[in-house]
């Protein structure tokens, strides 16, 4: 079966088959309707297992169809380092261009005045870094009061690099009602505290 069977929405699963992605992988299969139907996901998985997708495809969907305010991103993509956003925002972009959603990648050591500028005009989706999003957040440029899905990539990578706080105060700062999305290859300390914290009642997918 397809990605069209799993509830995506038509131009998401034409833009996989331009790149010759046909069908899905096993935690694609089984986190993708847990997402569309509104659930917290936990997802415990390696790089590689194709989890990028598996949260980032009905993010878009969940998220297409409305428009970002200026400095009001409709989700978030937390990760720990620079080159794992730009790798997100690589899988990604392209694939919600054909729902109009704007995306960008908001990272330390890379201009801030173009992360400004785009916030200005409006994102829907922001692939950030938690310090430079606390950041652009402390200067007045971005706001998560209007944030609808929240993912954690890799968050026992982000705990050990001690963002435990950062992440914890972002997501503080994201609506109580919204969907947040957790993935990590261990569930234990810190980790395990975001789960507690922020997640309600999430569907637990381990691949
Ligand atoms: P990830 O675990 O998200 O880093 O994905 C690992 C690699 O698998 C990436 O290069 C993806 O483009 C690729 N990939 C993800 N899902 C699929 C799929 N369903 N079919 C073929 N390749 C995929």
């Amino acid at each position: 079966p397809g990605f069209a069977v799993l509830g995506l929405p038509r131009p998401l699963v034409t833009a996989l088959a331009r790149q010759g992605i046909e069908s899905p992988f096993a935690i694609q299969r089984a986190a993708i309707p847990d997402v569309l139907a509104g659930s917290d996901v936990l997802g415990r998985g390696q790089t590689g297992s194709g989890k990028t997708l598996a949260f980032g495809l009905p993010l878009m969907a969940n998220v297409a169809g409305e428009r970002a305010q200026p400095g009001r991103p409709r989700a978030i993509i937390l990760v720990p380092t620079r080159e794992l956003a730009l790798q997100v925002h690589d899988a990604l972009e392209p694939l919600g261009r054909g729902l109009s959603l704007r995306m960008k990648t908001v990272v330390g050591g890379m201009s801030m005045g173009r992360q400004i500028e785009a916030l200005r005009r409006g994102v829907e989706v922001v692939v950030a870094t938690p310090g430079r999003l606390t950041d652009l957040i402390q200067q007045g440029e971005c706001s998560l009061a209007d944030v609808r899905v929240s993912v954690l990539d890799e968050a026992d990578h982000m705990c050990d690099l001690g963002f435990f706080p950062v992440v914890s105060a972002l997501l503080e700062q994201t609506p109580a009602d919204g969907q947040r999305l957790l993935f990590s290859a261990t569930l234990d300390g810190d980790v395990d505290k975001l789960v507690q914290r922020f997640l309600k009642s999430p569907v637990t997918h381990s691949i």
